[in-house]
């Protein structure tokens, strides 16, 4: 069944409109017509079924039948600080990482960023992200959206770390792997969890020693050096293994979206 995107705001106990983009892909891409069902996500962490009603000009009206709970929303809060890269790969990243549960999507100025937008809300590509976030909560069914901040600096990550549970910088010239620095059932425990990935020239010896004396782990993704859109994946999808609902010890959610 297809999934659309509704903003909050227009979800009321029985009844929803699709508006914008989202009303003219479900009428005049997919077709489809009054009495079909849908499902609706909001990013709120609930899901709901709901009946076409009616087929307005931009605007389309539903009847919900069913509410209840998504079941694609990660048990614990995975940040991802990823330093800025260069045309269109940080949209990869941004797609990728929103597909394995992320929370939250926070582009990073570091020492060796080849690319540096100027900070401020218009002047870089969030909007872009927030919409390939949207995009990626329909395709893979997760309940809540993943925010995506705005442009930090290295100082300031290292600031923002004090409100994780764990905070791991992934940094090639690492000696350890996330795993050999605490066991898999301890390592349950954290509820929030900040990763950290570098830019294409990845992370000074500066920086790293700066992450590790503000408490950070430095973890070792294997003796090869991965691509920064290859290193972020696979960082992420390592921490939901390890502490989110991608391992044997997942949890199951049956509380609401932990929000920061
Ligand atoms: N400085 C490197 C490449 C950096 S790769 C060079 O040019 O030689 C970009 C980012 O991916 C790094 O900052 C790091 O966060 C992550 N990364 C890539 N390979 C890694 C590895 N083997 N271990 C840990 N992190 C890695």
């Amino acid at each position: 069944m297809r999934y659309f995107f509704v903003d909050p705001s227009q979800i009321a106990t029985s009844r929803a409109v699709i508006e914008g983009a989202e009303a003219s892909h479900l009428k005049n891409v997919l077709r489809l017509t009054r009495g079909e069902t849908v499902f609706l996500v909001d990013g709120s962490g609930f899901e709901y079924l709901a009946l076409i009603d009616r087929l307005l000009p931009g605007r389309v009206e539903l009847a919900i039948t069913d509410r209840k709970p998504s079941a694609g929303i990660a048990p614990i809060r995975v940040h991802a600080a990823q330093g800025y890269l260069k045309d269109k790969k940080m949209d990869r990243v941004a797609r990728q990482l929103a597909e394995l549960g992320v929370a939250r999507f926070i582009p990073l100025i570091s020492e060796r960023a080849v690319v540096r937008p100027a900070s401020g809300p218009s002047s870089f590509r969030q909007e872009r992200w927030r919409k390939i976030s949207i995009e990626a909560l329909k395709q893979c069914h997760r309940g809540d959206l993943m925010s995506i901040e705005d442009l930090i600096d290295f100082k300031s990550l290292l600031e923002t770390g004090r409100r994780y549970d764990r905070c791991i910088l992934f940094w090639e010239g690492g000696t350890h792997a996330l795993t050999t620095q605490q066991p898999v059932g301890a390592a349950v425990e954290a509820q929030s969890v900040l990763v950290v990935l570098g830019p294409e020239g990845g992370f000074s010896d500066q920086e790293a020693a700066a992450a590790e004396a503000a408490g950070f782990w430095i973890a070792k993704l294997g003796p090869r050096i991965l691509r920064a859109e290859t290193a972020a994946v696979a960082a992420c999808a390592i921490v939901q293994y390890l502490y989110g609902d991608l391992g044997p010890g997942q949890k199951s959610l049956d509380k609401e979206c932990p929000t920061a």
